[in-house]
């Protein structure tokens, strides 16, 4: 069965699921599990890392970089993400190299503004342009931005350059498909779903253990969470990015990539988890 992808920028083509970081690089005694975790995962085929400086004040960027080191940077399409407040001017380019320098790398794939805050829109967009012109960064997207966000970026010189917006969404919540969603596809901008396990059930109590949820799982032998991610990327443009600490939870993560749900079972979960039918504030954590 062929794989989902999603294609990024118009010109790179990933698989639709990568490997999130947040709370890793918080205890010494975890990190080589989640190094290893992310080697397992990109051994498997989960070819996109997502972090951010702000992950444990950039533990997380440190145990990527440490995953990446004897020859896997060429293999996996790096992102990262700067705080608001740093997301301007002189303050960018020192947190993308301080980014740099704990990810043991020269350049990011993909910088995201994670969510808006201090800078406009505007002064964000400039500085990312200065960043690519100096090869520290291929593209740039923005991360928690609402569909009228997008509206203003869209208005901005060189907003449309925006690659991606990485927002929260997964069964149990599915607000951005009433306008954000049907834009993002408009656009061909690739959507990146993060908390597409809700955190492992701990953002919507009961989705894991949900009869629908396990009935379809059992029919794909397939776990809980294998069917929470390919509903995700069942979505068009839209890539899951779960974060995995554990060599088994990524490579049964990676294991998604191959379910494809029948219209039928689509329309079960539809009923059980049905999307809002009117606008809805964009869920974050
Ligand atoms: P997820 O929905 O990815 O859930 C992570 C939890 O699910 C962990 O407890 C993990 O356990 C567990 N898990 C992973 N795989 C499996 C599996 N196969 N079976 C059962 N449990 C599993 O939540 P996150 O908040 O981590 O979101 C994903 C990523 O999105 C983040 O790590 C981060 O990179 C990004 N993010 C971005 C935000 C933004 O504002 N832009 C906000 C939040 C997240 P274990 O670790 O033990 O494997």
């Amino acid at each position: 069965m062929a794989e989902k992808s999603v294609l990024f920028a118009g010109d790179v083509r990933l698989p639709a699921i990568g490997q999130g970081t947040w709370y890793m690089g918080e205890k010494n005694s975890q990190r080589q599990k989640e190094v290893d975790a992310l080697r397992a995962g990109i051994d498997a085929g989960l070819g996109l890392i997502d972090t951010a400086e702000m992950y444990a004040d950039g533990g997380a960027e440190e145990v990527v970089g440490e995953a990446l080191r004897g020859g896997l940077r060429d293999k996996v399409y790096l992102v990262s993400k700067v705080y608001p407040w740093n997301a301007g001017g002189k303050k960018a380019i020192a947190a993308c190299e301080a980014s740099l320098r704990r990810l043991h790398t020269d350049y990011l794939d993909l910088y995201l503004l994670h969510w808006r805050g201090n800078y406009s829109l505007a002064e964000t967009v400039e500085v990312m342009e200065t960043l690519i012109s100096q090869g520290k960064i291929r593209r740039w997207g923005v991360s928690n931005l609402d569909y009228s966000d997008m509206q203003e970026l869209w208005q901005l010189q060189g907003g449309k350059a925006c690659v991606t917006d990485q927002v929260l969404y997964h069964l149990g919540s599915r607000g951005i498909e009433y306008d954000l969603l049907p834009w993002c596809q408009q656009q061909k901008m690739p959507v990146m779903a993060y908390c597409p396990l809700a955190q492992a059930g701990r953002l919507r109590d009961g989705l894991m253990q949900h009869r629908e949820v396990l009935d379809i799982a059992d029919a794909h032998n397939a776990t809980a969470a294998q069917i929470l991610l390919a509903w995700v990327i069942s979505h068009s443009g839209v890539m899951a990015i779960p974060k995995a600490a554990t060599v088994a939870h990524a490579q049964e993560n990676a294991a998604a990539l191959e379910i494809t749900l029948s219209v039928e079972e689509l329309a079960l979960l539809d009923s059980a988890f049905p999307a809002p039918g009117r606008k809805t504030p964009l869920d974050v954590v």
